[in-house]
């Protein structure tokens, strides 16, 4: 595989590239890679040190089925196509799966008279494996639940994935075909005149044709590559609970609330990683960058838990964090293709951008296709990303494992020092904790924070003090 080059390479400088991509979150990672499948020679630029700077580093991580999607949007189309392109290359990327299914719980009968219209767009939405439980039938499938459960709708195809693994095994396998990925180079300015001049913080780059999936800054970008903006990113807040291991024997299965019109609403759910998360919450703010953590929201969080899941009352909390979603001022997606100036913008890609990430891609690359660039497919080469998740053996678990670093995680020396010569290494320390589970645990890098920032010395963009914060 090549070495990633930094803007200063001279090769990279005088290389032209078919397509641009601006912004490395999940929905960038998938359209590299769905564009170099395409054989395309594409190049990925991202303002942070690593892929997932902005609201990808912080979800739910439910892949969806679309079953709550609006009808007929553009939006049920991507999230279907996009599950079931990652359930098809789950086995060859080693990506997870959690089959956990759904519960849409009524506590009132207010919300249960409610669940009839629902299970009927999720019907409508060609999510056919669905059924209305009695409070009584929708405990016996998670007999954790509190006895005033009313009534639910089982959801048996909505499941739970590791959010950080997926959108790196994309970049990668894009990465493995030829795909550069330029970090720390935010996009200034972009001027069109046949080509694009893309003028980044790390150089210019020039390109064919261009994609904005900058998430948050999706309408500035647009701004900055010369359009009007035809939409204005209004972010969202969700604030998030992480609770203790222990509390994952009570939640197996996804819990969501009756939805409203603004949100989806507090979920209590299983991670990948053997913990269970209570919320996002959904807050309009007008900040893009800062994501704070406020107590009384937290407290409501963790209060709203335990009236769902009484065992959870006083289970102790691992950590805490918030994440933005790039939401705008509709519900819809904001996508919009600018043939004449060989420019794609996939914007305000909400809250259901993990699901259809591949979706989105696909959608690109047919977009892309009319702007008469000359591509010829290429064969997927192999890839094969760790595993991070607790539904198949880790390292640890090998006999061989060597040293652990990360007690609390269980993250051996092996895992750390592969994953900083990996193709797409980390960047930063929080891209280090999204690629080995290390100082995410329980004393969230206390024990092993020193030992870390003695092996990754001099290996990443952003150091890791002994003493920083994570990030
Ligand atoms: C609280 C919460 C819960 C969610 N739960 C789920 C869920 O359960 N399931 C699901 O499917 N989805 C969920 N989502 C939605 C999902 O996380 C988002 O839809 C998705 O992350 C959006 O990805 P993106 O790539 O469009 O944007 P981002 O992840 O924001 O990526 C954009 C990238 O562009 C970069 N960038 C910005 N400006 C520039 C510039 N000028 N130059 C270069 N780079 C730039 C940024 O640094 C960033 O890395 C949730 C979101 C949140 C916040």
């Amino acid at each position: 595989m090549r070495p990633e080059p930094t803007a200063r390479d001279e090769s990279f400088d005088n290389g032209r590239f078919d397509i641009a991509v601006i912004g490395a979150g999940v929905v960038g990672c998938a359209v590299v890679r769905r564009l170099a499948l395409a054989g395309a020679k594409v190049v990925l630029i991202e303002k942070g040190s690593d892929i997932l700077s902005g609201a990808s580093k912080a979800n739910s991580a439910i892949l969806h089925t679309g079953f709550d999607a609006p009808p007929g949007s553009l939006e049920l189309e991507l999230i279907k196509a996009g599950r079931e392109e990652y359930l098809s290359l789950r086995p060859s990327l080693g990506l997870d799966l959690v089959k956990t299914g759904a519960l849409v719980c009524a506590w009132n009968d207010h919300e249960a008279e409610k669940l009839e219209a629902i299970a009927t767009q999720g019907r409508e939405n060609g999510v056919s494996n669905l059924a209305l439980l009695s409070g009584a039938a929708a405990r016996a499938t998670m007999p954790g639940l509190s006895e005033r459960l009313v009534a639910a709708i089982e959801v048996a195809d909505e499941h739970i994935i590791d959010p950080w693994t997926a959108p790196l095994a994309y970049l990668t396998q894009g990465v493995a075909l030829g795909a550069r990925f330029l970090r720390n180079a935010e996009l200034i300015e972009g001027r069109f005149d046949g080509d694009w001049r893309l003028a980044t913080t790390a150089g210019t780059v020039t390109a064919g044709a261009v994609v904005n999936t900058a998430g948050l800054y999706g309408d500035i970008v647009d701004g900055r590559l010369g359009f009007t903006p035809e939409f204005e990113i209004r972010p969202r807040k969700g604030q998030f609970v992480v609770l203790d291991k222990a509390a994952y024997a009570h939640v197996p299965r996804i819990v969501l609330p009756v939805p409203t019109e603004i949100t989806k609403g507090v979920v209590v759910c299983p991670t990948a990683f053997g913990n269970v998360l209570i919320g996002p919450t959904a807050e309009e703010q007008a900040d893009r960058v800062r994501a704070t953590v406020e107590t009384e929201a937290l407290e409501s969080l963790l209060a709203r838990g335990a009236q769902i899941v009484p065992a959870l009352a006083g289970m102790p909390v691992t950590a805490v964090y918030a994440g933005l979603r790039p939401a705008s001022e509709t519900k819809a997606y904001r996508i919009f293709c600018r043939p004449e100036q060989r420019a794609v913008t996939l914007g305000g890609i909400r809250s259901t951008g993990l699901s259809a990430a591949l979706g989105l891609a696909q959608h690109a690359l047919k977009l892309i296709e009319g702007f008469g660039l000359s591509l010829s497919p290429v064969a997927a080469p192999a890839v094969r990303l760790p595993n991070l998740t607790e539904t198949r053996p880790r390292d640890w678990q090998q006999p061989d494992h060597g040293e652990i670093v990360c007690h609390c995680e269980m993250a051996t020396r092996r895992e750390i020092e592969a994953a900083l010569i990996s193709p797409v290494p980390p960047g930063d320390f929080g891209g280090l904790r999204r690629r080995t589970r290390a100082g995410m645990g329980r004393c969230q890098g206390f024990y092993c924070n020193a030992r870390l920032a003695e092996m990754t010395r001099g290996k990443l963009r952003e150091p890791l003090a002994i003493g920083d914060e994570p990030s």
